[in-house]
Parts: C-alpha cells; sequence; structure tokens
C-alpha cells in the first residue's frame, strides 16, 4: 500500500533560518521542520510562513521578510526533492516528480506598510497566501491581541481585494473577530484559517468560533488544526486534544474541509509526541486507526490538496 502523504499548512521554519548556523538541511534540535524531519513525517506538501516580530521596526520588518524569503530560496527551493509551488502546473510537477510542494505564505500584513505595491511584489516573488495580521494591529486591520478590536482599515480591505485579484488565498488565522467579520462581509469566495483550532472546544482568542467554521465550509474554504498546546486545552495536551477539536469540525459538516497547519517551530506549548515533522508518522497511525483509512487520508492530504487546486492560478 502506498504511503500515508501529509500537507501541512504553516512552519515558523524560515524566521529561525534567519540564523546562519541553523539549516534546512541538517536534522537536529534547532529545527521541527528540517528537510530529514519532513521526510520522516512523509510531509508532501509545505506551507512556508514569512513571519517577523511585530517588535521589529517599519523597515527591518520588510527586510526580515525578504531575508526568509531568500532563505527559502538559497536552502529549500534548490533541495532537488522539493518543488516551489506558486501554480497549478507546479503541482502537477511535484506531484509527477514526488517532490515535497513548498508553498510561502505572509503571517502578517505589517511589513507591507498599508502599500499593496509591496504585496504584489511578494507575490512576483512567489508568495501565494496572506493573513492580514498576527496578534498586533498594523496598518490593515487588529489582530486577536489588540484590546480596541477593530475591523480592517481602507487599506486593509484595499489589500484583501488585491489578494483575490491575484488568488492569493486570504488566512483568518490571528485576526481580531471584527476583522475576520468584516472580511466575511466584503468577500463571497473561499477564506481559509492555516493553524487555528475550534473556539467552543478551547475558549482562545487564537481559535474559531462556530460560526467562522461553518462559513469556511459554506466557501469550499479550508482550515488547519494546530498543534500549539495552549489553544487546545490546559494543563498537559496529548493527540486526543487534537481529535477533541478534530470531532467538533467534523460535526459541523467540516469531513472535506479540514486538515493540519502545524505551527512546528513556531509553538511556544509542543503537544506531547507532536512536536515535530517526523511526528506525523506516529500521528498518522493514530488517525488511522480512529477514522479509518479514508477519512484519515482525506483529513492528512486530500483536504489541502483540493483547496490549492481550487486556490491556486492555473
Ligand atoms: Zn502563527
Amino acid at each position: 500500500m502506498q504511503p500515508w502523504l501529509v500537507a501541512d499548512a504553516h512552519v515558523d521554519v524560515l524566521m529561525k533560518l534567519l540564523d546562519p548556523n541553523i539549516r534546512f538541511l541538517e536534522d537536529g534540535p534547532a529545527l521541527d521542520a528540517s528537510l530529514p524531519s519532513l521526510a520522516a513525517g512523509h510531509v508532501a506538501t509545505q506551507v512556508f510562513a514569512l513571519f517577523v516580530s511585530p517588535q521589529a521596526d517599519a523597515g527591518s520588518q520588510l527586510h526580515d521578510v525578504l531575508c526568509e524569503i531568500d532563505a527559502f530560496y538559497d536552502q529549500v527551493a534548490t533541495v532537488p526533492t522539493v518543488r516551489h509551488v506558486k501554480s497549478r502546473t507546479d503541482l502537477r510537477a511535484a506531484r509527477t516528480q514526488g517532490q515535497l510542494a513548498a508553498i510561502l505564505s505572509l503571517e502578517g500584513g505589517g511589513c507591507l506598510r498599508g502599500s499593496v505595491e509591496i504585496l504584489r511584489m511578494l507575490h512576483e516573488l512567489g508568495v501565494r497566501g496572506m493573513g492580514l495580521t498576527w496578534n498586533d494591529a498594523n496598518e490593515l486591520a487588529d489582530g486577536c491581541g489588540e484590546l480596541r478590536g477593530a475591523g480592517l482599515t481602507r487599506a486593509g480591505r484595499a489589500v484583501v481585494r488585491e489578494l483575490q485579484r491575484l488568488s492569493m488565498w486570504i488566512d483568518l488565522a490571528h485576526l481580531h473577530d471584527a476583522g475576520v467579520r468584516d472580511i466575511l462581509r466584503f468577500t463571497d469566495g473561499p477564506v481559509m484559517a492555516s493553524h487555528a483550532n475550534s473556539r467552543a472546544i478551547h475558549d482562545h482568542r487564537r481559535n474559531l468560533t462556530d460560526d467562522v467554521i461553518r462559513e469556511i465550509i459554506r466557501r469550499d474554504g479550508w482550515m488547519g488544526l494546530t498543534f500549539e498546546a495552549s489553544f487546545l486545552s490546559d494543563g498537559p495536551t496529548t493527540a486526543e486534544d487534537v481529535f477533541r477539536h478534530l470531532d467538533h469540525v467534523l460535526n459541523l459538516g467540516g469531513a472535506k474541509h479540514i486538515g493540519f497547519g502545524s505551527d512546528f517551530d513556531g509553538t511556544s506549548h509542543a503537544v506531547q509526541g507532536l512536536a515535530r515533522s517526523s511526528d506525523y508518522a506516529n500521528f498518522a497511525e493514530q488517525l488511522t486507526e480512529r477514522y479509518g483509512h479514508e477519512l484519515a487520508k482525506q483529513l492528512l492530504f486530500d483536504n489541502f490538496e483540493a483547496f490549492l487546486v481550487r486556490q491556486l492560478p492555473a
């Protein structure tokens, strides 16, 4: 039987690659999602987030994002078993060659400073998805940690329109509820949440309400459950907690619209036994045992693949 494949919609490896002592090709404690770790977990699609600390000043945010893209071009896209996927054509080629489909997404639009021109240039460099904010507020919208709780600014709306025009996905993770409501009001196409869980199961500002999850499903979007322990439960957290969130989304009708966005290399609290990409090997077995081969395959890979086919340009 063909081994399972995994699609993961969020890791923060690129941020770590800004440290010249850390190498993507090397397995070791420095990276959860190194190339050997991804291979051991049978990861066939990996979205690489571009994240910079909101504490960085305006100029250095864009600088850091460009350096992360450079690290991606230098250390990730050059690997013969990896393909930088920017289109459906690239995705098909990656599948034919059995390569890891590597996709760039922007986690937080602070580096744009409200400018669609910079977004267009990031798109030229191959960025294919974006979340408007991290937890802080920026020129586009308030993140989920901003007390003011405002929705989208004029610049935020312009960026959303440009994302749609460019066929880039709109990522709801980290956005304040008010911004999520605005996006759902101003758009009617698919939206996604790359790494977030269910707020009904664990009341955390980074998790999605049932209304939003239902809307993602209705629009043929996608959400990735994430393995940051503090978004899953209080206290020690295991794969069982991931399954509680998964069961809830399945009950809402999300069997074809859910998968995983691990947040490896970005989590502050790891789930027991689910702390690096290679742990997908065990996790896939647990999923198969619990949900059966067909559904497990769908959750691990097929759903995100179908979303990519719907979302990526030809
Ligand atoms: Zn994040």
